[in-house]
Order: structure tokens, then C-alpha cells, then sequence
């Protein structure tokens, strides 16, 4: 997608080679009139898919995720990192570990949510080893639905993830598929 390409140029902050920054657009400030475009891409490319549900992960999937519901028709729902007083329902909880944080954590989501039979598209905002997507399609499995499509905004080719889903029979659909962050600069797959 040229335009999320454009602005991870003019915007990106590549913090170390493994690790790019991008907060003003997706992370932490967030722009809309993008995320719209980014939904409206994820609804062309997953819209004869089936798709009933959509899940992600709080709280940086939840733009995009949002954006491509409202495209498809179809509710969205994020897992959440830490049990909260009203999330005491029957659970589908699943451990994640995060690539940013180097450490371990579990995702949660109420079990009313997900149907049997559920075919859920999985957003997320950075693919790396592909962890998030591996505890959001366990989820989808618990709750006996299927994975039908794995959305992500910015895969970063170079570590494991994408290949790791690819060859687990997924279909992963990433928006700007970044080949490399060395010396600083952002390179893209194609
Ligand atoms: P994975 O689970 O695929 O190893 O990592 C994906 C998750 O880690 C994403 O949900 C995202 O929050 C975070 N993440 C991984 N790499 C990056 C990165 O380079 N930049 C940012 N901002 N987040 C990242």
C-alpha cells in the first residue's frame, strides 16, 4: 500500500535493526483518514473470505481492525492483556510472548464472543515472530471457529513470523512488507 509505504518513510523511526517506531501515525497518535484507507485495503483483499469476526490485540490493532469492520460488516474484538474487573466471564486465554517487551504475557477474551463456526479475520499492526498471531489463532481454535486471514499493517520480512504463518497454511496479507532496518533505513520486500 503506497500510502502506508510514503508515510513509514516520512514518518518511520527506525530505533535499532530490528525495531521501527511509529508513533505518530499507528502507535500512540493515530491517523485516521490512513486507517480508513488501511481498512478499506484489508476489506478488498479478505471480502470474499467469509469473514463473520474479526480479532486483534489491544491496543495498537485496534485502528486498523476497526477500520476494516467497518468495511466488511462485522464486529471486532480485541484480546486483552490484563484481566480486569469486568472481564471476569468464562475466558479463552492464551500466553504471548511479546517481541517488544521481551517478555511473557497472556491475552484474554470473553467466550461469548467467538462461535462456533466463527471464520475470523486476525489484524494486527506489526508482524515479527509472529507470536500475536499464533495466541489469536489458538484462541480461534479453542472457540472451534477458523482462521480465515491474517491482516497485518507492517511485516517486517525479515524475522520469522511471516514465513512461520505461511507455512502453517495461513494466509497473511501484510500492507508493507519492510525487507530490512540497517543503518537506519527503511527498506522495503517489493
Ligand atoms: P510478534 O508477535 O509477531 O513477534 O510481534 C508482533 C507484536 O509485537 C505486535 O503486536 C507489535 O505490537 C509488536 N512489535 C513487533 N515488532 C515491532 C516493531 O518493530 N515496532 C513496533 N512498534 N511494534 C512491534
Amino acid at each position: 500500500m503506497e500510502l502506508l509505504k510514503q508515510k513509514i518513510i516520512d514518518e518511520g523511526i527506525v530505533l535499532s535493526d530490528q525495531v521501527l517506531k511509529v508513533d505518530s501515525f499507528l502507535n500512540h497518535r493515530i491517523d485516521p483518514p490512513l486507517m480508513a484507507e488501511i481498512g478499506k485495503t484489508f476489506a478488498q483483499q479478505f471480502r470474499e473470505s467469509g469473514i463473520t469476526k474479526i480479532l486483534t490485540i489491544e491496543s495498537s490493532g485496534i485502528a486498523p481492525a476497526v477500520m476494516a469492520g467497518l468495511e466488511l460488516g462485522v464486529p471486532v474484538i480485541f484480546a486483552r492483556k490484563r484481566k480486569s474487573l469486568t472481564l471476569q466471564e468464562d475466558l479463552y486465554t492464551e500466553k504471548v510472548y511479546s517481541f517488544t517487551k521481551k517478555e511473557e504475557s497472556e491475552v484474554s477474551i470473553a467466550r461469548k464472543f467467538l462461535a462456533v463456526g466463527d471464520r475470523v479475520l486476525l489484524i494486527d499492526d506489526f508482524l515479527a515472530n509472529g507470536e500475536a498471531a499464533l495466541a489469536m489463532a489458538r484462541i480461534v481454535h479453542q472457540a472451534q471457529g477458523e482462521v480465515a486471514g491474517i491482516g497485518i499493517v507492517i511485516e517486517k520480512a525479515f524475522q520469522d513470523g511471516g514465513s512461520k504463518l505461511r507455512e502453517q497454511g495461513y494466509r497473511v496479507e501484510s500492507l508493507a512488507r519492510v525487507a530490512s532496518l540497517r543503518d537506519g533505513i527503511v527498506s522495503f520486500a517489493e
